[in-house]
């Protein structure tokens, strides 16, 4: 099956005369090992798709899937599992621990599972990413682009199925983002994992295999390998 897929997926939110539907019938299948971007205009539902498809928030008819999991049967408790054991997310706003050093904001996830870090693959990951004389800084102590690649590093390092981004340039200036969307490729390319991505802007979204291209809460194109210029 699709790393994560929608069949229908409709989401209302409110009721009444302030009824806004997020989505609208959205038929979507992502692909493991590879990079997508969602791209829209601000309000055509993109942060609703990805909430939906990471298990944040439900669905108010059709059906999502991550894997072979079909995520809209579950309940309250088992959502919450899914999201902690299968899917990592990424943030405009890093969302990293003060406190913490790069390596223990990494690593930081399997510490709640009670789970030891391979340190063959968080040499890896600390390889991709760029990481490695970074380790013992604290997130003040690292500019933007470092403290996004900390973020993602977190993500990978329980290899979940899928990792989601939420516009994970968004707080970057233009180099610094184009830095943080070159190791997304890359942990990709070289670490085979699926990375899902929300972004408005086309120069992101050009560093995607896939754009999915969102417009009024529906599928309004589909673009393989795009070039900037195909997506703008
Ligand atoms: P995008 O991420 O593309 O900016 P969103 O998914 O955030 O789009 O929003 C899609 C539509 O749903 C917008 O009209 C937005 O105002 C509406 N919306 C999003 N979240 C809520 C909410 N919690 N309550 C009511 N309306 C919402
Ligand atoms: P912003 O775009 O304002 O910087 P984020 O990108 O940090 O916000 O968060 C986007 C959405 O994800 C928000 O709706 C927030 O409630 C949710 N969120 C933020 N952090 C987490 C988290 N650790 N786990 C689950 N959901 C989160």
């Amino acid at each position: 099956p699709a790393a994560s897929s929608a069949r229908g997926l409709t989401k209302v939110y409110g009721t009444g005369a302030a009824q806004v539907r997020a989505l609208d019938g959205v038929d979507v299948d992502f692909a493991a090992g590879r990079f997508t971007a969602i791209m829209g205009p601000s309000g055509s539902g993109k942060s609703t798709l990805m909430h939906c498809l990471a298990g944040l928030d439900q669905a108010t008819s059709g059906t999502v899937h991550l894997g072979s999991t079909e995520i809209t049967r579950l309940g309250d408790d088992a959502l919450t599992r899914l999201r902690r054991d299968r899917v990592g997310f990424v943030f405009q706003s890093f969302n990293l621990l003060p406190m913490f050093t790069a390596e223990q904001n990494i690593v930081l996830p399997l510490d709640l599972a009670g789970a030891k870090v391979d340190p063959a693959w968080l040499a890896t990951l600390v390889q991709t990413l760029g990481l490695g004389q970074r380790l013992t800084h604290r997130p003040s102590e690292l500019s933007g682009g470092q403290q996004q690649r900390v973020a993602i590093a977190r993500a990978l390092v329980a290899q979940p199925e899928v990792v989601f981004a939420d516009e994970p340039t968004g707080n970057l200036d233009s180099r610094s983002g184009a830095e943080v969307l070159s190791f997304l490729r890359r942990s990709v390319r070289e670490l085979g994992r699926t990375i899902i991505m929300v972004t408005h802007d086309p120069t992101a979204a050009a560093y995607a295999d896939r754009v999915v291209l969102l417009a009024d809460g529906r599928i309004a194109g589909d673009i393989s390998d795009p070039t900037p210029e195909a997506v703008l």
